[in-house]
């Protein structure tokens, strides 16, 4: 089956195409500038459709898959798409501002281009419905919740629900049995808890600004902060600009993206370092705590651009988690490649491991798989 993955922005629109039977990536790309160069999705697809008529030598796509960001509490699995879900994906808007509607009109426009090719919906929320209450509660007045939605949701779920049964292959463990914390670092960065192959906990909440220092993220802050700043008068979209764009790594180190960091700590930097110190200094508690959350994990998991890439940071954390027995093999942490890998020691109480993520090939996977199993023909709106 040849699948189509979108991943739409409010301005771009990432593409891969994906053979599901070889596996093999066909192509990739990105239309950019929409909105400006590009007046809107609609205009977007017609230059995707042109650029795939020379880019697939004539092949035609069976199936669209879409990363789509927030499920809300109503989907725990990938979906065929058709109007009500569509509308179900705006209506979960006000969650995710920026990319859900983007989501729902990449759906539209592929519709109007191709009505009867199926398309498939595949969320980052909802790997982590399986959250107890006990995880995705927060201690406030119940009215939030049941006016706003306001609870854990948890994010990254397409990465962790592709790494976690990997991971257990791996190490010759069932997934079904799987208990491990798992670290998918990126630009944007969380934790997940995995118990039984499922996960029971995870960094990031009801937005994905939550836990982990990040590029450009605060991470956990003391939430009176924002009621301070409040009343000195900062308003919404400031506190929202400032804690999702202009902190993180960024804000202690200069400059959001780790490479650059690392370099700058090499040289001599004190604030990369300090920057570099607290990020894993946050991680390495939060893998403390869900090893404990999860009964003890068999693994700890490293994942994403930083995780798969980067040595340095993961020696910065798994030095802490001694404690826990767990301790790294400096050789193997430095070695590089694109395959699963061990890199702590045969004596280390747990082992700690680096297993590549890609969310387009989990996208395209779940996209076939709807697609084979399902009745209905094609999308029907
Ligand atoms: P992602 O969002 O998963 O693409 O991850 C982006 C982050 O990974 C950025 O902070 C990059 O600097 C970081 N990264 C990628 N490659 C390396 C590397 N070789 N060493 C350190 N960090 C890296």
């Amino acid at each position: 089956m040849l699948v189509l993955v979108i991943n739409s922005g409010s301005s771009s629109l990432k593409y891969q195409v994906r053979d599901t039977d070889s596996q093999e990536l066909l192509t990739k790309g990105l239309i950019d500038r929409i909105g400006d160069v590009i007046p809107d999705h609609t205009a977007a697809l017609e230059e995707l459709s042109t650029r795939l008529r020379r880019e697939l030598d004539g092949r035609s796509i069976d199936a669209v898959g879409h990363r789509v960001v927030h499920g809300g509490e109503r989907f725990s699995e990938p979906v065929l798409v058709n109007n009500e879900i569509v509308r179900s994906i705006e209506r979960l808007s006000p969650l995710a501002p920026l990319h859900n509607p983007a989501s729902a009109m990449g759906i539209r426009a592929v519709h109007d281009k191709w009505p009867s090719i199926p398309q498939v919906a595949v969320f980052d929320t909802a790997f982590h419905r399986t959250l107890p209450e006990r995880a995705w509660r927060y201690a406030l007045p119940d009215s939030l919740y049941r006016r706003h939605g306001i609870r854990r949701y948890g994010f990254h779920g397409t990465s962790y629900g592709f790494v976690a049964p990997a991971a257990a292959r791996f190490l010759g463990i069932e997934p079904e049995r799987f208990r491990a914390v798992i670290a998918h670092l990126g630009n944007g960065a969380s934790v997940a808890a995995i118990q039984d192959g499922k996960s029971i906990d995870t960094s990031m909440g009801f937005t994905p600004l939550e836990g982990l220092v990040m590029g450009t993220r605060s991470g956990d802050v003391d939430p009176s902060i924002l009621v301070f700043l409040a009343r000195q008068g900062y308003d919404a979209d400031t506190l929202d600009n400032m804690l999702n764009r202009e902190s993180g790594l960024k804000a202690l180190a200069g400059e959001s993206d780790m490479r650059s960091i690392e370099e700058a700590a090499d040289a001599g930097d004190e604030r990369s370092r300090l920057a570099l110190a607290v990020a894993a200094y946050r991680l390495a508690k939060y893998i403390g705590a869900y090893h404990v959350a999860v009964g003890g994990a068999q693994a700890v998991v490293f994942t994403a651009g930083i995780g798969e890439n980067s040595g340095k940071f993961r020696e910065l954390v798994v030095d802490q988690l001694g404690p826990l027995g767990i301790r790294l093999d400096p050789e193997a942490n430095l070695a590089r490649g694109k395959q699963a890998r061990l890199i702590s020691t045969p004596d280390s109480a747990i082992p700690a491991l680096v297993v590549p993520t890609d969310e387009e090939e989990a996208i395209a996977e779940a996209t076939a798989a709807v697609v084979a199993g399902s009745r209905k023909p094609a999308a029907s709106f």
